[in-house]
């Protein structure tokens, strides 16, 4: 893959567009495409040049990007559906298929065997960081595939990101992003239950914080994304838990993650327990706020006569 290679770059929505635009303003010679007009204007006004089909966009490119919602978008992109050939077959041999949706680690694992046998090269990476890393390029990137891919795709990692971590073979980027995100939705259920119980027992969110923040229960759920307001004035839950990492994201990935847990046979019970609290969350209204909103759910399932509950500001209801 040489270094001047053109990028098609299909998907442009939240993450796709500004990580797009990051790659034009690093000098990279970038064509996007979206099958939404609206993702592919606003592409295009941030001056990102446009093709008006995927065929146009990967016609040429010697790395074909995508950031789609599912893998069941990737797998049908690359394959190609209703007799239309896909992207692996228009593709000239030997492009860089690299995907940074999140998706399946078997769907990864998938899509890569058919870029491979379609005699490409292919390279999982998803991210962590949301719209403000994509914007500001300061995401994380975990990597799946072969060192050599790694390492040729690593620049243009690096233009939309402040971390890159190779993590393995086919998959292992996907596998990455999973298993943290399992950490995350757990502990923030955890964390959440503990100010909620804090409440009722008569502390303080300040004084809980100021315990758990420097003892055991540390994490980053409770020290950055604190989901009660006042002990971390940069967290959601300052601003009524606008997101930051929507409910509807946490519930997608703890699904993916349960679908790794189940087929490889792990005798999990938090993960698929987490999975179930956050797709009440998103199917409640919790869908477009932050995940730490988990806690008001919790707390308004806790209302009971007996013992008090702290409102949002710390105080005594
Ligand atoms: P999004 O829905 O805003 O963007 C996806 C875009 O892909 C849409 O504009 C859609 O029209 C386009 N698309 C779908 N099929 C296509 C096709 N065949 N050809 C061209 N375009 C196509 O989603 P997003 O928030 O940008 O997320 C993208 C991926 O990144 C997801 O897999 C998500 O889980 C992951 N992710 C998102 C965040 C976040 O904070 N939004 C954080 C980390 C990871």
């Amino acid at each position: 893959m040489p270094n001047n290679a053109t990028i098609a770059f299909l998907g442009l929505g939240h993450m796709g567009g500004p990580m797009a635009v990051n790659l034009v303003k690093a000098g990279y010679d970038v064509v996007g495409f979206d099958v939404v007009p609206a993702a592919l204007e606003a592409a295009k006004a941030h001056g990102v040049s446009t093709a008006a089909s995927p065929d146009e966009a990967v016609a040429g490119a010697g790395v074909v990007l995508t950031m789609f919602p599912s893998g069941q978008h990737v797998l049908d992109a690359y394959r190609g559906t209703d007799g239309r050939p896909g992207l692996l077959a228009v593709a000239a041999p030997g492009t860089m298929f690299l995907d940074c949706s999140t998706i399946n680690v078997d769907e990864a694992r998938e899509a890569s065997a058919l870029a491979i046998d379609a005699g490409h090269r292919a390279v999982d990476a998803p991210v962590s960081g949301g719209v403000v890393g994509a914007e500001a390029g300061t995401l994380t990137f975990m990597v799946g595939g072969e060192p050599e891919d790694f390492e040729a795709v690593r620049p243009l990692l690096e233009v939309m990101g402040k971390r890159v971590v190779h993590c393995g073979g086919h998959g292992g980027g996907q596998a990455a992003k999973i298993c943290n995100n399992l950490i995350l939705g757990v502990s923030m259920i955890a964390v959440s239950e503990a100010f909620v119980l804090g409440e009722k027992l008569g502390l303080t969110h300040q004084a809980l914080f100021d315990v758990a923040s420097a003892a055991s229960g540390q994490c980053w759920a409770l020290t950055t994304n604190c989901p009660v307001p006042g002990p971390v004035p940069t967290s959601p839950a300052n601003r009524d838990y606008q997101p930051g990492f929507a409910g509807a994201l946490m519930a997608k990935d703890l699904k993916l993650a349960v679908n790794a847990l189940q087929g490889s046979g792990v005798a999990a019970r938090m993960g698929p327990l987490a999975s179930e609290i956050y797709d009440t969350f998103a199917a409640e209204g919790g869908a477009g706020r932050d995940f730490s909103g988990i806690i008001t759910d919790i707390r308004e399932k806790s209302r009971t006569e007996a013992g008090g509950l702290q409102k949002d500001d710390g105080s005594q209801e």
